[in-house]
């Protein structure tokens, strides 16, 4: 059986934490699908096309990463590709609690089982949301993009 995983988010940006997730994670699969959620109620920093664009000229030749977007539940489009794990990363306890109840019944409703993996510790502070706070008071984000 293919392991087939699908790390899914809302990457805006992707930072060096998905970075991290996500290469550590490389090896335990033999595809992974980075899924870009678009929930067209949901007013994005930056746009999905420069999300896909940035996203792929820094995995572009890597066979084992295709990149995608969604409009539906994440087990949705797990099914649609065939994967059987959803990949996610943990910073803290607050990811943890918000994360556990999203796994159980993503599990419960598919079958489909959520890897964890732990943020290195010096990425733990790295988040979309607090580049998309420095970027919009115009100060320099650079050292948590890849
Ligand atoms: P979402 O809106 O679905 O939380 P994000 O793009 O914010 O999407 O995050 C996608 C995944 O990456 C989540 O599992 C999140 O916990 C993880 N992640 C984000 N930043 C980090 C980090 N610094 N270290 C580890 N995991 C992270």
């Amino acid at each position: 059986m293919e392991r087939i995983a699908v790390f899914p988010g809302s990457f805006d940006p992707f930072t060096i934490g998905h970075k991290a997730i996500l290469d550590s994670a490389l090896p335990l699969f033999d595809k992974v699908y980075i899924a870009i959620g678009c929930n067209s109620s949901k007013k994005s920093f930056f746009t999905l096309e420069k999300r896909i664009a940035d996203i792929s000229a820094m995995y572009k030749g890597n066979e084992k990463i295709a990149i995608e977007t969604y409009d539906t539940l994440t087990i949705d489009f797990c099914k649609k590709v065939h994967a059987n794990f959803i990949l996610r990363g943990l910073r803290n306890v607050a990811d943890f609690e918000y994360e556990q109840t999203i796994a159980q019944t993503n599990k419960q409703l598919s079958g489909i089982e959520t890897v964890f993996i732990a943020t290195p510790p010096e990425l733990s502070n790295v988040s979309s949301s607090i580049v998309r706070e420095l970027l919009s008071y115009g100060a320099d984000a650079s050292r948590y993009l890849p």
